[in-house]
């Protein structure tokens, strides 16, 4: 038996990185997966390693700015596997880099659409069903950026603090509830996200140096060590966590 032996859970952003390792940490203890991404192809590659390791998963697209999207997952999840125990609201992008003073505000909405109303869209659905069964337990990606401040990446910080403003919210509103609602705050994490995204690192050493330098551990986390911690605070063992926002950062934030 593995500790999420019979749960279903969505994971948003299952593509890709974080997303990814903990949909394949999931399907190692036992839980069927609902991997929802925009990108198919990815998306299918996770299915498709997540029953290499046994599990039962369906990729289904979706795009979490958008509500009806988001609803049609969760019915997908019910109809697939008859129920949702545990949700990872983790979809998100980095955005575009810039000054508070000269960003475009299209740029902010974009940001602000898939990083926190498409948490709080996750959320509304999830919530929903897992009301009705009086049990459940989600996770909301937030970063070390929901926590303190990042020059040049004021749609991102504001979101990832809102992120956590909203988990908060969520578990005040359901803790009675028999539900869990916690946020997992990474460090930098090696992804497409930071390797291949506005800091690219990947093919920046410069970059890749300096995000280093500023982590006390010395390095870039990996997806796997975010994974765990989603884990945890799914299961069971964290029973009395709720409204806590979790750093997994390589002591960044201890600073
Ligand atoms: P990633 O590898 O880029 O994965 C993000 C996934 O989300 C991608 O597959 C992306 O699809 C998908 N996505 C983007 N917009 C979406 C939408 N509207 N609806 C559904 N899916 C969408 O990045 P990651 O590093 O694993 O990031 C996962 C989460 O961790 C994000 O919330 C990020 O902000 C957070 N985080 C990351 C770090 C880090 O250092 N990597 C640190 C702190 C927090 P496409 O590829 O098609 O866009």
């Amino acid at each position: 038996m593995g500790t999420f032996t019979d749960k279903v859970a969505i994971i948003t952003g299952a593509s890709s990185g974080i997303g990814r390792a903990t949909a394949l940490g999931a399907a190692r203890e036992g839980a069927s997966i609902v991997v929802a991404d925009m990108d198919a192809e990815g998306g299918n590659e996770t299915v498709t390693l997540a029953k290499e390791l046994g599990a039962e998963s369906v990729f289904v697209h979706a795009d979490v700015t958008d509500a009806d999207s988001v609803d049609a997952l969760v019915s997908e999840a019910l109809d697939r596997f008859g129920a949702l125990d545990l949700a990872f609201n983790n979809a998100g992008i980095a955005g575009a880099f810039g000054e508070t003073h000269t960003y475009e505000t299209d740029a902010w909405d974009a940001v602000i659409a898939v990083n926190l109303t498409g948490v709080f869209n996750c959320l509304k659905a999830e919530l929903a069903v897992m009301r009705e069964r009086g049990a459940g337990a989600v996770v909301n990606t937030a970063s070390i950026l929901g926590l303190v401040g990042f020059a040049n990446t004021p749609a991102y910080t504001a979101s990832k603090h809102g992120v956590v403003g909203l988990t908060q919210v969520a578990a005040l509103e359901n803790a009675g509830h028999g539900i869990r609602v916690n946020a997992v705050c990474p460090g930098f994490i090696e992804t497409p996200m930071v390797m291949d995204g506005p800091l690219k690192a990947r093919e920046n050493p410069e970059a890749l140096e300096s995000i280093e330098d500023s982590t006390p551990a010395g390095r870039l986390g990996q997806p796997e060590e975010i994974a765990e911690a989603v884990l945890w605070l799914w299961s069971d063992r964290s029973s009395y966590m709720n409204g806590h926002a979790l750093t997994v950062d390589g002591a960044y934030t201890a600073k």
